[in-house]
């Protein structure tokens, strides 16, 4: 870190909440795929905001898309709609190949996306299901869907009902619905999965899994509902994970959670319900926002969509994706086991625990990476990374070496 940068740490430290302890650096400017700091130091951004800067940083037609409709029409409430909003909504239902009757509900977060979820799972009544590792926001709804204790205990007592089970294990999932457990403990109102656990450190389900919750659910008349607020918009080279045949095996599911890479870095979730029945159960007056699904947020992901559209980056995610994972592993270096994910979100897998010094070292040689797990590095870079770029990360990790720590 340099000095400005110190300063302004200092200044962080005595005015903002000490919830995600010390920034790495800060930040003033963005292009691309690169961002700079206090005294003009580029970094590659290979996390992109966590998997949001889609299009990366001050890309011109999502500047220009939310600049105009800024300048036209920015905020109105839900008392009103716009043009924007019905268009966003009317997209993501075509994306998501939904059936008729199916709606969306726009919310400005992940967390907000998960909340109208666990409500319409509510409305259905009954034990709600979740996976181990699993991560679905951090507002108390959301966070009874979350796993992790470090997370969740604080701030017990959550919202009853809600039973982990564990990740991938096709057994325990048919258990969780079999007339026994079901006549101890009741129906099941709904299932939440995400088809790859980011948070988790990219964790993918076992092949056949999700298809197999898909008949376990619709066979007890329970929500199936896809938490793609990281997996979706193109991050794993399709438009939503559950689409890609080794991943969904073609399944719909009755929810689909969006936000992160919606907007582009422009808040806004989305929980896009497939379906009359999934679609009627929030009635008029149960659940509401009043920034969401604004004009300003609307005009900022169609824009997000057309770039991925007219550009083709759902291929260039496939192709600088596969790139980055082949040649990370064919350089095999020392501290890297393997590389996981699908497309543009994909972990690092390192030989020791030492991903959080990684990260260190990255960000002093230009690169910005996340330690997700203490032997993962996630990458989730902009979908317009070129080939060039992933080849300067392919280098790093060649080359990376950590100082072994003295006894
Ligand atoms: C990030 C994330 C959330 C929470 O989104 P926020 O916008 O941070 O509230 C929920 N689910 C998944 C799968 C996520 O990756």
């Amino acid at each position: 870190m340099n000095t400005a940068d110190t300063a302004w740490t200092t200044r962080y430290t005595h005015a903002v909440m000490d919830t995600f302890g010390p920034p790495q650096r800060v930040l003033v400017r963005g292009e691309g795929c690169h961002v700079w700091d206090t005294e003009g130091k580029r970094y590659l951004d290979l996390l992109s905001g966590i998997a949001v800067n889609a299009l990366g940083h001050a890309h011109p037609a999502l500047t220009a898309a939310v600049s105009k409709q800024w300048a036209t029409l920015g905020h109105i409430s839900n008392f009103f709609a716009s043009e924007p909003q019905i268009e966003l909504a009317e997209t993501l239902l075509r994306l998501g190949q939904a059936p008729k009757g199916s709606r969306v509900f726009f919310a400005n977060s992940g967390t907000e996306a998960l909340e109208a979820a666990f409500k319409m799972a509510r409305r259905v009544g009954g034990r709600i299901l979740a996976l181990e590792g699993a991560f679905h926001g951090r507002t108390m709804g959301a966070l009874a869907l979350t796993h992790k204790a470090a997370y969740r205990e604080p701030f017990e007592p959550l919202p009853a009902g809600v039973e982990h089970l564990p990740l991938g294990d096709l057994s325990a999932l048919a258990a969780a619905f079999s007339p026994a457990v079901v006549a101890e403990r009741g129906p099941v109102a709904a299932l939440f999965i995400e088809p790859i656990q980011g948070e988790a450190g990219v964790c993918s389900l076992p092949p056949g899994y999700l298809s197999a919750a898909r008949e376990l659910t619709a066979a007890a008349g329970a929500l199936l509902i896809a938490d793609e607020v990281q997996t979706g918009m193109g991050r794993t080279g399709a438009w939503f994970a559950h689409q890609l045949p080794e991943i969904g095996e073609g399944i719909i599911p009755d929810v689909l959670t969006l936000a992160k890479g919606l907007g582009g870095g422009y808040p806004i979730g989305a929980a896009v319900a497939f379906g009359e029945r999934a679609a009627t159960l929030l009635g008029r007056g149960q659940h509401g926002t009043t920034f969401g699904g604004n004009p300003a947020a609307a005009a900022a992901a169609l824009a997000v969509i057309k770039a991925i559209e007219d550009d083709n980056l759902l291929d260039n995610a496939i192709s600088v994706g596969n790139l980055l994972r082949t040649e990370i592993e064919a350089t095999k270096p020392p501290l890297v086991k393997e590389v996981r994910g699908a497309g543009l979100l994909l972990a690092v897998i390192l030989t020791q625990p030492v991903a959080a010094q990684v990260v260190t070292a990255a960000l002093d040689s230009g690169f910005i990476m996340n330690a997700v797990t203490p032997d993962a590095i996630r990458l989730a870079p902009p979908l317009i990374l070129t080939a060039e770029q992933a080849q300067e990360a392919v280098r790093f990790f060649a080359e990376v070496t950590i100082e072994e720590k003295t006894p």
